[in-house]
């Protein structure tokens, strides 16, 4: 799962006690294994080595320009949703080429941008995006002779009910067009001059906790490939986007490999080149989020743990109600954590809400949360914290954001230092 581990009953990143670095940098602070995403990043390659497979690690995930670096490194492209994300690729020495691009609101400067880069594909959310690049890739002198690819996102209209979450593969959805009107959209611009249409994309939001959305994207979807090609379309991709699990409790989602065994035999013999643009289940177990608790206190009959990270640090509980396993960085040898789970109640503990500094009800990190007891000063790590944690963070009541530690081996080195009352102020007249 992560590199994450208690010894002795003291929570090491791989093999720096994090006590360590929260004496150094001080709290909050977000925590990242190197190890971890490596691992998880190796495991999808070889899960999917069958088939010419391109892994864009989504950028909105976890985007430090060092982390990128060295996931680039491994020869990995990335998804990128914005010209920012486009600007940290090329900071952290990523590969244009294997970048692609997805959003519904790309600008004409962004789009400019990535014309000049020469990235891999735009992934084309609706007619009216197509039509825009089109024209600005007819006026763009840069692309070298080099068409520029676009991949057609589609909906393959999958609910499942019991995935609350899986929002964008619907019908209902800006994103991406339906699989009927994906045959209108290639005879209508397939043969456009400026910019080829060569693949299919599927982003379906999260897939929870099974591959079974997965497997029925993929069957959805392989009609429409078919016809296309059927009609003379060259078809040469299929990116099937993101959302594969992380495990926010111990080993409760598919692998890598579980999700290739239910994926590949569906593309094998079909020529198709496979893109994947994990993000969480790269990075979010190769974080945590460090924070000291300030004060303990009751309200009625509940026992509030008032921590110095807040809802503009990690977000997620707020904004999804998200489950993040919370406990001590050290504990008694009895406390260690066996798994991390929503029903750990080991002998001893007793339920809290873990709350932050922020003037809102909703900043929360945790509620009716089993945890021993703990006193200010006490450190505490919020697990799974690596996705959509530091990316999501912002300066809500003037806070400065929380800096980036990066653990290798017993090693550690600061990749975004602590903002500071200046650069809050930096850029107002
Ligand atoms: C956010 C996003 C991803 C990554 O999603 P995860 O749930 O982090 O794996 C991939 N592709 C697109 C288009 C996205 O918007």
């Amino acid at each position: 799962m992560d590199h994450f581990n208690y010894r002795n009953g003291r929570l090491f990143a791989e093999d720096v006690d994090v006590e360590k670095i929260a004496g150094q940098v001080s709290t909050p602070a977000y925590i990242y294994s190197k190890a971890t995403f490596i691992e998880h990043l190796q495991k999808i390659q070889r899960a999917y080595a069958e088939l010419e497979t391109t892994i864009c690690y989504s950028v909105k995930a976890c985007g430090n320009i060092n982390i990128l670096n060295f996931l680039a490194e491994k020869g990995i492209g990335f998804d990128i949703v914005s010209g920012g994300e486009l600007h940290r690729v090329l900071q952290a020495g990523g590969y244009p080429a294997k970048v692609v691009y997805a959003g519904v609101g790309k600008t004409d400067n962004e789009i400019i941008e990535a014309l000049n880069a020469g990235i891999g594909y735009f992934n084309i959310e609706s007619e009216a995006e197509l039509d825009n690049l089109i024209r600005l890739a007819k006026q763009s002198d840069t692309t070298k002779g080099h068409k520029p690819r676009a991949a057609l996102r589609v909906n393959p209209d999958i609910d499942y009910k019991t995935h609350v979450f899986i929002t964008t593969g619907k019908k209902e959805t800006k994103f991406g067009v339906d699989i009927e009107r994906a045959q209108k959209v290639f005879a209508d611009y397939g043969d456009n001059g400026a910019v080829d249409l060569c693949a299919i994309h599927v982003h379906l939001g999260s897939g929870g906790k099974t591959i079974d959305p997965y497997v029925e994207a993929v069957r959805r979807t392989m009609p429409l490939i078919d016809s296309l090609r059927g009609k003379g379309h060259t078809i040469e991709a299929l990116d099937l986007g993101g959302g594969y699990g992380a495990d926010y409790e111990s080993d409760t989602v598919p692998s890598a490999a579980d999700y290739a065994a239910g994926i590949l035999p569906l593309l094998k013999g079909k020529d198709l080149k496979l893109i994947l643009e994990p993000g969480k289940s790269i990075c979010a177990n190769a974080g945590i989020l460090l924070t000291r608790v300030l004060y303990t206190k009751r309200g009625g009959a509940k026992e509030f743990i008032i921590v110095d990270a807040g809802m503009n640090d990690l977000i997620r509980p707020s904004l999804y109600d998200a489950f993040h396993f919370i406990w001590p960085a050290t504990v008694q040898e009895d406390f260690v954590p066996l798994q991390r789970s929503k029903d750990l109640q080991p002998e001893g503990t007793r339920a809290f809400d873990v709350v932050g500094p922020i003037c809102e009800g909703a900043d929360f990190l945790a509620k009716e949360r089993f945890l021993p007891p703990v006193q200010r000063g006490d450190l505490l790590s919020v697990f799974t914290a690596g996705a959509y944690g530091f990316t999501m963070s912002s300066n809500y009541n003037a806070r400065c954001r929380a800096p980036e530690v990066l653990v290798d081996g017993d090693s550690f080195s600061v990749i975004r230092r602590r903002e500071t009352y200046e650069d809050l102020t930096a850029l107002e007249k």
